[in-house]
């Protein structure tokens, strides 16, 4: 019948295309993204699954065209080319599935390790980066050490001038932390007007220097809301990471510096005093 040929050739041109776009676009994603093991198994049975529909729907192609007749004209063969369709598009429906399902987990993850207020990392996100960084230090054999950092009267802020204003002053503050440390350094704001600070490659003579910098930035740089005869402070903390890795070994090292600044309190706060 007339309508045949056209209707073959067409239902298997878009399987050869709709192949050839869920190919490429499975490559692409293969070597741009380093998913989990099963779906890089998956990717790897479904490239030859559709270099093969390719092939097929080229060599059937080609067939008709020079013959001029559809090979079996049997209702069978007319579902099996129809559905021949089905197998690119699901594949290509499944790819954007998980490109979508990647993207969002990996937005998830991002802000559940993000302090919004400050855009610095939060009790999570500092965990997840110190480790690595914990045990990069560890390889090399160098020293770690943690601080904590917590704002001065900062209640005497919010109650003068305003919540609004404390913020401004919580996110004057990390700016400025965040831009005095180094790169392989990690901040954090753990809660609060409370921030911590992993130092690798610091003793804690080392991580004190680097700490009394930043008091320094802070109170030249940070705004105070009563006006410029006023000074943003900290007191702060500091601590050795004890031998062995871990949150254990964080957390411990955490609370070693968290006392060390309860000290610093005590003692009149804005001040840096190693645990
Ligand atoms: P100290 O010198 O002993 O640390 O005194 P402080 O006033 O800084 O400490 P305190 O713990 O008494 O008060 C901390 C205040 O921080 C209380 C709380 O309302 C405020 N705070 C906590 N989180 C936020 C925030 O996200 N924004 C603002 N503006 N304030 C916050
Ligand atoms: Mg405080
Ligand atoms: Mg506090």
């Amino acid at each position: 019948m007339d309508w045949e040929i056209p209707l073959h050739v067409a239902l298997r041109s878009v399987t050869a295309i709709l192949a050839i776009i869920a190919f490429g676009y499975g490559v692409a994603r293969a070597v741009s993204v380093r998913g989990d093991g099963w779906r890089r198994g998956l990717r790897a049975l479904g490239a030859p699954l559709l270099l093969g529909v390719v092939v097929l729907s080229v060599l059937d192609l080609a067939t008709v065209l020079t013959q001029l007749e559809v090979p079996e004209d049997t209702v069978l063969e007319w579902i099996w080319t129809a559905l021949d369709v089905l197998v690119p598009a699901f594949l290509l429906l499944q790819m954007e599935t998980w490109r979508r399902y990647d993207r969002l987990q990996a937005e998830l993850a991002m802000l559940s390790e993000t302090d919004p207020l400050t855009g610095l990392p939060n009790r999570r996100g500092f965990l997840a980066r110190a480790e690595p960084a914990v045990a990069a230090a560890r390889r090399d054999g160098r020293a770690c050490a943690v601080a904590m950092l917590d704002l001065d009267r900062f209640k005497a802020i919010n109650d003068g001038f305003g919540h609004p204003a404390g913020d401004a002053v919580l996110r004057g503050a990390a700016l400025t932390i965040a831009q005095a440390v180094r790169a392989s350094d990690v901040t954090a704001r753990l809660g609060g007007e409370e921030f911590a600070l992993l130092l690798p490659g610091d003793d804690p003579a080392g991580a004190a220097r680097l700490v009394e910098r930043l008091r320094a930035a802070v109170a030249a740089g940070v705004a105070h809301p009563a006006g410029a005869g006023q000074r943003v402070t900290f007191s702060a903390g500091i601590a050795a990471l004890g031998p062995g890795g871990g949150e254990a070994a964080l957390e411990a090292a955490l609370s070693a510096a968290d006392q060390a600044l309860y000290a610093a309190k005590a003692a009149g706060r804005d001040r840096v005093m190693i645990g």
